[in-house]
């Protein structure tokens, strides 16, 4: 138990609440300080608060900072409507359809604004408009305790009051945090009806957090999955890199996994997973995984194409190999079974053409490394995708999908000079120059029961 969350405890038994009013702890009692709280989130709080608003941090900031880590961005919530916000900022902007928002600007941060969120009727009908029972908009302002109640979990529904420096809970968020447990604000099937997001972002907490999800809102989980389908595909790209690129994703690749949703969402890799019985793509996929929570854990950047690229590899690698049997060239058998993948992957997840032209090269650059010979080894080691194809190329080879030699090669090939470069190239044996790719057993983590008995 937190200690300052114990000291409080110990007051609130002493002392109890009647049941409807909120749990408020005073400064003294928490450990939320201003100098953790950004200073323009802190700013937007103040000059609403001057202006004769009220003025709340809300959701991951507070309830970061009472876990003692660094939150990742900073919302706040007022009474104050978003016509109102702006008028107080210049700086500011209003977004969103589905409900308007305003964002306020200030060098390299965006503190959110939103107004208390009321409700509209039973279900999602009434005032908001619906579509198949989704809520897409729902423009009603409402109280602070009606906020509370419209946000997806209780550890997300906390808020630090700027007037007095308190703790406001509403819904139980409190005890929640501090018994790591992830759970849905009301009956979780109509929560996750009305926005079936809300199922990914409890993975997203889970595997973030650490947190066990309390089991209602994991029995809805199991049961409600398919309703992913009906999310808009380019609101799933956007949740998709929050999930993934979390520092996270070992860990939300299993729980998505495990409730199901990876396979609505990536239908081509959840088949050609069962479909495979060596073990190779589920350690390739978990090394992709391991490279990227590594590579953020360091600081180091991570490209949404490099994870879409290895997420959607061994379909696009199985249906090349289909391809090539046919007749097909080894460079075209990847273009076309990529193209057709990706289009396969647009009615789940639109993934934005920027980055789909970037995963056609890190798969094509596999076709491209595989050949080494005179001038075309030197092609591809100037071409613009050389790094993230090379780099895609050593987690294959980990996984055991290609020869440690190719990769090694190509390591030492970008460190020497042009004379040794010539002699390696020399050197290499006519297999080895087009170098077939074989199939070896997985180094690590094979997957237990799936390999055929013959
Ligand atoms: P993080 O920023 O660390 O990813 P967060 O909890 O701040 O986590 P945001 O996506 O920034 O998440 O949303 C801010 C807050 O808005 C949430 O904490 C939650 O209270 C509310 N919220 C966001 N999305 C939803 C949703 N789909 N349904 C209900 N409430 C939501
Ligand atoms: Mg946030």
């Amino acid at each position: 138990m937190f200690s300052w969350l114990k000291r409080f405890w110990e007051v609130r038994t002493r002392d109890p609440q009647p049941a409807s009013s909120p749990v408020i702890i005073p400064r003294s009692e928490h450990p939320v300080s201003r100098s953790s709280i950004s200073d323009n989130a802190v700013k937007v709080m103040y000059r609403l608060k001057d202006a004769g608003y009220e003025a709340y941090l809300v959701g991951g900031g507070v309830r970061d900072l009472l876990l003692g880590r660094e939150p990742k961005d900073f919302d706040v919530a007022t009474n104050a409507t978003p016509e109102k916000v702006k008028e107080l900022f210049r700086n500011c902007r209003l977004i969103g359809r589905r409900f308007r928002l305003a964002h306020v600007y200030f060098r390299g941060e965006i503190i959110e604004v939103a107004t208390f969120r009321g409700h509209h009727g039973d279900g999602g009908s009434g005032e908001g408009e619906t579509r198949n029972g989704m809520v897409v908009r729902d423009n009603v302002y409402g109280t602070l305790e009606e906020d509370a109640v419209r946000r997806d979990f209780t550890v997300n529904a906390l808020y630090y009051n700027i007037k007095d420096y308190s703790i406001v809970d509403y819904t139980g968020g409190l005890d929640d945090l501090q018994n790591g447990l992830l759970r849905l604000i009301g009956d979780t099937g109509q929560r996750y009806r009305e926005d079936p997001v809300r199922m990914l972002r409890a993975v997203r907490f889970a595997a973030k957090l650490g947190f066990r999800v309390e089991d209602e809102t994991e029995s809805a989980l199991k049961e409600l999955g398919e309703l992913l389908a009906d999310v808009p595909p380019a609101r799933l790209f956007d949740e998709m890199l929050k999930m993934f690129l979390s520092g996270h994703a070992v860990a939300t690749f299993e729980m998505m996994r495990h409730y199901n949703q990876f396979g609505i969402l990536f239908p081509q890799t959840e088949s050609s997973l069962e479909r495979e019985e060596q073990g190779f793509p589920i350690t390739f996929l978990l090394h992709a995984m391991e490279n990227t929570d590594r590579r953020i854990a360091e600081n180091k950047p991570v490209t949404p194409a490099f994870l879409f690229a290895a997420i959607l590899w061994e379909p696009v690698r199985q249906l090349a190999e289909e391809l090539r049997k046919e007749g097909m060239s080894k460079l075209q058998s990847l273009q076309v079974a990529g193209d057709r993948v990706l289009e396969k992957q647009r009615k789940n997840i639109s993934v934005p053409r920027r980055f789909t032209l970037q995963m056609r090269e890190i798969w094509s650059m596999q076709e491209r490394l595989a050949q080494r010979f005179g001038k075309r080894a030197y092609r591809t080691l100037n071409h613009p995708r050389f790094r993230a194809g090379y780099d895609f190329m050593l987690l294959r080879a980990d996984s055991g999908e290609v020869e440690r030699e190719l990769s090694d090669w190509w390591s030492r090939f970008q460190e020497v000079d042009d004379q040794q470069r010539e002699k390696m190239l020399a050197e290499l044996s006519p297999q080895q120059r087009k170098s077939p790719r074989r199939r070896r057993r997985p180094r690590k983590r094979p997957a237990a029961g799936t390999r055929s008995a013959s």
